[in-house]
């Protein structure tokens, strides 16, 4: 899909332009978002926070300490309950934001299965994809 990309929550109180393509869709299958999601877990665009802008509204925050030890702070509408996306507290200059509240993520595939470790049994992970039991690296280029 070509830049920008718009998404929103499910009630539309929050709307958001991705400025960049996406190129990394990676699936979390850790327990949190399992729990967050009510599902298997979610599936993310990777992107520097900079190309990202919410354009009406203000999600709420939710802070926990994740699976892999960090304070992850989590996005949602408090109307719907949407969520939208999320970051490391220590890295807030990279996001992932939920690729199912994108409007159109046609042509895009996941490239990436994370904490495939506490999947789901009834998750379906792509076997063409990379996959890591647990937490990788960002990508290089958002890596600070
Ligand atoms: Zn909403
Ligand atoms: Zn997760």
């Amino acid at each position: 899909m070509p830049a920008p990309l718009t998404g929103s929550c499910l009630c539309g109180a929050i709307r958001y332009t991705v400025a960049i393509a996406v190129t990394e869709l990676r699936a979390c299958h850790c327990t949190h978002c399992q729990k967050a999601s009510g599902a298997a877990g979610s599936v993310n665009a990777v992107i520097p926070s900079s190309a990202f802008s919410i354009t009406a509204g203000a999600p709420k925050r939710y802070g926990a300490t994740a699976d892999s030890g960090r304070t992850l702070y989590r996005y949602f509408c408090g109307d719907c309950g949407s969520p939208i996306y999320s970051h490391r507290a220590t890295v807030p200059e990279t996001l992932v934001v939920r690729a199912g509240t994108l409007d159109d993520s046609s042509g895009m595939k996941i490239t990436t299965h994370i904490w495939t470790a506490s999947a789901r049994s009834w998750a379906h992970i792509d076997p063409d994809a990379k996959q890591h039991r647990g937490q990788p690296d960002m990508p290089a280029s958002t890596t600070r």
